[in-house]
């Protein structure tokens, strides 16, 4: 989990590439057995960019319930490929969803005892609550 807002819960196919010691290139840890790429091509990034074989990464706000969701810019919508390995599909919510909603609340209060308990102290309160992510519901 990041600790500021995002919209993807990891960086695979967007700025993420993972090389084993042949040189080839995996969009994730998880997929060094399905290489995209190598390390001579031209662009590697490029080329895991625009794959649209391998596991894709969308928007937590084109996922299947979680679009309204209060935690979705905390979540990102869970692993992509696990989602994926569990339903079939990478445009529904994780198959944890339900641990994830159960953990965010619980982190959230840790976080408001953490800022009470510098309450005292205006330049740690500022600089924790710039740290934490935009929220836009209660
Ligand atoms: S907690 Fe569940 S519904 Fe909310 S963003 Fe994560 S996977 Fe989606």
């Amino acid at each position: 989990m990041t600790s500021s807002a995002h919209l993807h819960t990891c960086g695979v196919g967007q700025n993420y590439l993972v090389f084993d010691p042949q040189g080839r290139v995996a969009k994730c840890q998880m997929q060094m057995h399905v290489p995209i790429s190598d390390a001579w091509a031209e662009d590697p990034l490029r080329v895991l960019r625009t794959d649209r074989i391998g596991v894709q990464n969308i928007s937590v706000e084109e996922k299947e319930g979680c679009r309204q969701c209060p935690w979705r810019y905390w979540c990102a919508g869970g692993c992509p490929l696990e989602t994926f390995r569990i339903t079939g599909r990478y445009d529904v919510k994780s198959p944890n969803c339900n641990i994830y909603r159960a953990l965010f609340p619980e982190a959230l209060r840790l976080e408001g005892l953490r800022l009470l308990k510098y309450q005292d102290d205006p330049e740690v309160v500022e600089r924790l609550v710039l740290s934490m992510p935009a929220q836009d519901h209660p």
